[in-house]
């Protein structure tokens, strides 16, 4: 039998209005589990600033945030780029004051074995994980330290953060310093009432997720029977998990990085399955330095 399926799309599990008055900004909230996440929060009251860099993913963001009742700012921002991660917090400080939430959500990823990795593949990557996290949480604490208003950051990271992530050598790295990163800026800015924590989606899939993930050789072929909890998870239920952490409910937890995946990153086996070394698994040939 599967993990029971969890209430309806709709459902929230903290008080209608609980983020009433309140406004948040989530980064790459205009597809999949941010835009899952940004419409949480304006279900549950928040006025939503949903940034990234392509015109059709904010207006999609947009809609999405209405449809679930919201009011919705869309700002146009590269968060490897500091100074539109100021021109971000610029726009919506005149719009709605400070926002009290930061989701640091953004993030871009491609399958490749390390020797086959470009240098450059791995600081694009590295750079919007880990860095525009780093950008965003900076410009956002900063602007609380100098209000001295509280304040929650939740970041999105994977559980590779921890393992390590075959075929990921980029990202699995980029969110292992997201990891960190978490655990580092709680303790500094725990003093100013501004609490950090990381939110780790499992097997999530959605309609928008990009054809390198979607064309991992394997990915999605029978889901349900691939992980402890008999299913996928639903991206409501990182949405339920988002609004809890910025919540009061959890005023006391920071700097706690929280896995949402059914169990799925601490499966092991009982005898060893043949190892199929990366390479193989993604249907490539053996290497050549002339490729
Ligand atoms: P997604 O649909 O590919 O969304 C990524 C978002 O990041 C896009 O909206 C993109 O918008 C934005 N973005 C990328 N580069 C940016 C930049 N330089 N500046 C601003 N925005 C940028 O990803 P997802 O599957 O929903 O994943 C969301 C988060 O969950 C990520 O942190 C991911 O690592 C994590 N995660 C997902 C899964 C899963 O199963 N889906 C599993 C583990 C972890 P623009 O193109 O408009 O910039």
């Amino acid at each position: 039998m599967p993990l029971p399926e969890p209430p309806v799309l709709g459902s929230s599990a903290l008080p209608a209005g609980s983020f009433t008055g309140c406004s948040a900004v989530v980064t790459g909230g205009g597809t999949g589990l941010g835009k899952a996440i940004a419409v949480e929060f304006a279900r549950l009251g928040a006025s939503v600033c949903v940034a990234s860099r392509s015109a059709q993913h904010l207006s999609q963001g947009i809609a999405a945030i209405e449809d679930a009742g919201g009011k919705a700012l869309a700002v146009t921002c590269d968060i490897r780029d500091a100074q539109s991660v100021k021109e971000l917090f610029d726009t919506v400080e005149a719009e709605w004051g400070l926002p009290g939430i930061l989701v640091n959500n953004a993030a871009a990823n491609f399958p490749v074995p390390a020797e086959d990795m470009s240098p450059n593949g791995f600081r694009t990557v590295v750079d919007i994980v880990l860095n525009g996290t780093f950008t965003c949480s900076r410009e956002f604490g900063r602007r609380h330290i100098a209000n001295g208003s509280a304040a929650s950051i939740v970041n999105i990271g994977a559980s590779y953060a921890w393992t390590g992530g075959p075929g990921f050598a980029h990202s699995a790295a980029a969110k292992a310093g997201v990891k960190n990163l978490t655990e580092t800026l709680a303790v500094e800015w725990g003093p100013y009432g501004i609490r950090v924590n990381g939110l780790v989606p499992g097997l999530f899939p959605h309609e928008d997720e990009v054809e390198a993930i979607r064309g991992v050789p394997g990915r999605h072929v029978d889901d349900e029977a691939r992980c402890p909890a008999g299913r996928a998870g639903r991206p409501r239920e990182l949405g339920w998990a988002a609004t809890f952490l910025c919540s009061p409910f959890a005023s006391y937890i920071s700097g706690h990085t929280l896995v949402v995946d059914g169990a799925n990153w601490q499966r092991r086996s009982l005898t060893q399955p043949a190892f199929v070394p990366v390479r193989e698994q993604m249907g490539r040939g053996a290497f050549s330095l002339e490729a």
